[in-house]
């Protein structure tokens, strides 16, 4: 039997041009999923089939789009003009999205009320939940020992990321906004949440919720993330 070959992108080292999912006439290495997938290809292709899924990837695709300038200049060169925040506030309309759900860390309180805000001045109705909603502790609910908790020694309310995707579902948001939950909670919120989920920002508490910053500094500042267990 031929030896099933992994999908490796970000292994792949062919230029960007050239890449096979890139350009009809391009390449791909022996692990390629553009090459090798092809049924996979194909199930995944026949969803869009389905008119609110093909809808809502066609109006994502139009964003994605509107995020660049001068697109018909020759040669193009990536002329990128829109935040984030903008971004997402240009999808929840196209989208026809009237209530936004929030989820927020408790640790980034301040920011989740200047989104709200800015949510707000842009028309939608917001609907904001914080991680440690129902304050649901941790030895109680999780089993968590005393020396497992961040504040040793105190009765510690635990995110509850299921929680805060239920009040939402019950709110039937129609675009949720994630806003620096934890590793791990923001798997649990992606998972029991029913509306479609985008992220905002995710929580790095080192570098000020800038995950990348870390990979840019992993070849020196940061280099023992590269060995092994660390
Ligand atoms: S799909 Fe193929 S060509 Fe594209 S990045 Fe992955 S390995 Fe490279």
């Amino acid at each position: 039997m031929a030896e099933k070959k992994e999908p490796k992108c970000a292994k792949c080292g062919i230029n960007i041009l050239e890449k096979i999912c890139m350009n009809p006439q391009g390449k791909g290495p022996d692990f390629c999923p553009t090459k090798n997938l092809t049924g996979l290809i194909d199930e995944s292709r026949s969803e869009y089939d389905n008119p609110a899924v093909k809808e809502f990837a066609r109006l994502a695709s139009v964003q994605e789009g509107e995020c660049y300038l001068e697109r018909d200049k020759k040669p193009y060169v990536p002329h990128c003009s829109k935040t984030r925040i903008q971004e997402v506030c240009e999808f929840g309309h196209k989208i026809e999205a009237q209530k936004i759900g929030l989820v927020f860390c408790v640790g980034l309180s301040r920011e989740a009320e200047m989104l709200s805000n800015i949510f707000s001045a842009q028309g939608f109705e917001v609907i904001s939940v914080i991680c440690k909603v129902g304050r649901m502790l941790k030895e109680e609910a999780l089993d968590i020992k005393d020396h497992e908790k961040i504040m040793i020694g105190t009765k510690e309310a635990a995110c509850n990321p299921i929680l805060q995707a239920k009040i939402l579902n019950d709110a039937e948001t129609e675009l949720n906004v994630l806003l620096g939950l934890c590793v791990g909670h923001d798997s649990l919120f992606f998972k029991y949440a029913e509306a479609y989920t985008t992220v905002l920002a995710v929580k790095d508490r080192v570098t000020g919720h800038n995950p990348l910053a870390a990979l840019y500094t992993s070849n020196l500042y940061h280099l023992y993330l590269n060995r092994p267990g660390f």
